[in-house]
């Protein structure tokens, strides 16, 4: 897809790989919905509209279906119709099995899984209808390896795989593509509450023995939202973790 003069929204945009991503695709010309459930500040847009591009906020909870539905609706009537849609938005609630509660299980699907439902659903309607689409959802290594502590956002990551191979099936015949990205270790606000002892042994078991950079991520999503004849995929930026 030729990206230049396109629009793009990318959920969770106000910091970490939602906003590299977002200021990936403005390189590329792309106009961008910049999204969080809070307030997006003004200093945040004038980033992206450095790059010569439009910049609009769009702020509300992907876990609300109808505050999804309001959401999508919003950024059309402020930028015109969508091109493409990066369901980037997520949160860790990290406990071991025996100590989680069925809400810290639950919290945790509704945003990362629901949340990714609800937009999608929402933005397909409108890219079947114009026969032009790319969706791009953030999945994890964790939803293909699991992780100790992590038995809500490994599930919802790994449903996320199931969900982004099924809409890609879906959407196929009117030349909607739907990927996945499953960054490993990348260096953010989400990895920076870990404990130094814990960034050490994920470390050592990193084959390019680095943490990976939010540019590393947002290059695959442009990569993904350029390529038309790629879809169903699930693409690993986690420095050879998974091989
Ligand atoms: P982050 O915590 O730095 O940013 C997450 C963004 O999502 C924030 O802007 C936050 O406001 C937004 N958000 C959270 N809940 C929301 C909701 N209900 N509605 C709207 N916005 C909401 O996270 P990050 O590290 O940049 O991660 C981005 C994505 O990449 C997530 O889906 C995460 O699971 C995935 N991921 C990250 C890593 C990593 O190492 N950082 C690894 C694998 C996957």
């Amino acid at each position: 897809m030729e990206l230049q003069g396109k629009n793009a929204f990318i959920t969770g945009s106000t910091r970490g790989i939602g906003l590299e991503i977002a200021k990936a695709f403005a390189k590329q010309g792309m106009n961008i919905v910049l999204n969080g459930r809070g307030e997006v500040s003004e200093e945040i847009i004038a980033e992206i509209t450095a790059h010569g591009v439009n910049c609009v906020a769009v702020s509300g909870d992907i876990s609300d279906f109808e505050s999804a539905g309001r959401m999508i609706n919003e950024a059309e009537e402020k930028l015109g119709k969508l091109a493409v849609l990066v369901n980037n938005a997520g949160i860790t609630n990290d406990k071991l099995m025996l100590r989680m509660s069925s809400e810290d299980f639950e919290q945790v699907i509704k945003v990362n899984l629901t949340g990714t439902f609800n937009m999608t659903q929402h933005v397909l309607k409108k890219f079947m209808k114009q026969r032009e689409g790319a969706i791009i959802n953030l999945s994890s290594v964790s939803g293909l390896m699991g992780n100790v502590g992590q038995a809500n956002y490994a599930a919802s990551k790994a449903g996320v795989i199931g969900f982004t191979k099924t809409v890609a099936r879906e959407a196929a015949p009117r030349g909607i593509t739907c990927n996945a990205i499953a960054p490993g270790f990348i260096k953010t606000d989400m990895t920076d509450v870990l404990s130094d002892k814990v960034k050490e042994q994920m470390l050592q078991t990193i084959p390019l023995q680095a943490f990976g950079s939010v540019e590393a991520v947002a290059d695959t999503a442009v990569f993904l939202a350029k390529n038309s004849y790629i879809t169903g995929q699930v693409i690993n930026v986690d420095g050879g973790l998974v091989m």
